[in-house]
């Protein structure tokens, strides 16, 4: 047995090269994470990360020490029912905290017998996994005044660099920003300059139907992975889909088992993209991935913003999904650093190796760690769902009101 007996959280601010924008607002020059350390009484310590931070992060999670002292690190089915139980969260949402606590066992399982993550979990069925290139809209930088992406142009560059940078050979557009017509230049921008690199779009469900529709008629015939999230929710999914002729993706609305089970009665999506967050750890995603590969529905790796232990969760579940149909997802190369020792992880051909070193593979660097701690409580967290450059505003569903592609700006992002 190998009994938990603390758990400490971190929260960490690690800057990126430029402001990400999205459908909501923006990722205002930087990301908030907060790293968690399981530590067991005989002295292993398992690592963990999920999104955001602050006092109230740090306490939930370090607080769920009450209900896991002394709990085996390998029962991780036990501890799915003791940390979220599907009844009592509907008062508690713990789900992206037991996804943390899980890489941790995990991690500490690996340690303890000696071989990766990826080997508990199934098997690696390759070494390294495949990520698209995942372009943002962004502000420029502040402190630079570099980076701003706004126009077809820009955007082409901006891709170009990154292809040359990292070798993808496949693009994601994070869009909903601008008007769809805009991006819908955008995107045709990207075919043409890239015409053997599949592209993805997704405004995440920012959308009217019309949009939608009209969107993708546009992109018909180019070299299309799917349509991400063009549209809120199953029904309307599920109509757009009997429409355009390609296939739809989601990392929204297919984010637990009663929805994948819906989804497999009524198909609303083709494509499901697996969060090792959003589904509460590595583990369920491995098992949605199996319930895919039975109802023949695709499967990619999402991503939802990560330093490199939630990449390293990342990568292992990569790594042994047979069906992963897709390039993979990471907003990592948008960093300008880690925390993890040696530094970012490095893409090679477009692709990043898949640890090999016990557990998850990865180790904090106390000095980074410290560094961005002591920048988390200077600058603080930021409103996600709020764009710096338009105080005020905020997006109905469908969003009718977008950011005007003729305005170039670089708003404050304190
Ligand atoms: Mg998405």
């Amino acid at each position: 047995m190998t009994r938990i007996a603390r758990i400490r959280a971190t929260p960490v601010t690690v800057p990126l090269e430029a402001p990400l924008r999205h459908s909501n607002g923006a990722h205002w020059g930087r990301f908030v994470r907060t790293l968690v350390e399981v530590e067991t009484d005989d002295g292993y310590v398992g690592l963990g990360e999920f999104g955001g931070g602050g006092e109230t992060a740090t306490a939930a999670v370090e607080g769920l020490i009450g209900l896991l002292r002394g709990h085996d690190v390998f029962r991780l089915e036990a501890m799915r029912f003791a940390v979220c139980n599907p009844t009592a969260s509907l008062y508690n949402n713990r789900t992206q905290m037991h996804a943390a606590l899980e890489f941790a066992c995990l991690d500490i399982m690996g340690k303890k017998l000696g071989v990766p993550v990826a080997e508990l979990i199934g098997g690696r069925v390759r070494d390294s996994v495949e990520f698209a290139s995942y372009l943002f809209f962004r502000y420029a930088d502040p402190k630079t005044g570099d980076g701003e992406v706004r126009t077809p142009e820009q955007l082409v560059a901006h891709a170009r660099a990154l292809k040359a940078e990292h070798g993808f050979a496949s693009h994601k557009l994070k869009g909903g920003v601008f008007p769809p017509a805009h991006e819908l230049a955008c995107y045709r921008a990207l075919a043409q300059a890239f015409p053997a690199d599949p592209l993805r779009h997704d405004p995440n469900c920012a959308w009217s139907l019309a949009d939608a529709i009209a969107f993708c008629r546009g992109i018909e015939g180019l070299n299309n992975h799917f349509i991400e999230d063009p549209v809120w929710g199953m029904p309307q999914l599920a109509r757009l889909r009997e429409i355009v002729r390609m296939p739809t993706a989601t990392n929204t609305v297919v984010i637990n088992f009663e929805q994948l089970a819906a989804n497999v009665a009524q198909r609303a999506v083709d494509v499901i993209l697996l969060d090792t967050t959003f589904w509460g750890g590595i583990r369920p995603c491995v098992k949605a991935a199996g319930i895919c590969e039975t109802f023949g529905l695709g499967v990619a790796v999402h991503s939802s913003g990560e330093l490199g232990v939630q990449l390293a969760s990342m990568l292992h579940m990569g790594a042994v999904v047979p069906n992963l149909g897709y390039s993979a997802d990471a907003h990592y190369h948008h960093l300008v650093d880690d925390v993890i020792v040696g530094g970012k992880m490095r893409y090679v051909n477009g692709r990043i190796a898949v640890p090999t070193a016990p557990g998850l593979g990865v180790a904090l660097d106390a000095e980074k760690v410290a560094r961005y701690h002591e920048l988390y409580k200077e600058l603080g967290g930021y409103a996600y769902d709020r764009d710096p450059g338009r105080p005020g505003w905020y997006p109905l569903v469908p969003n009718a009101d977008w950011a005007d592609p003729g305005v170039s700006m670089t708003p404050s992002m304190r």
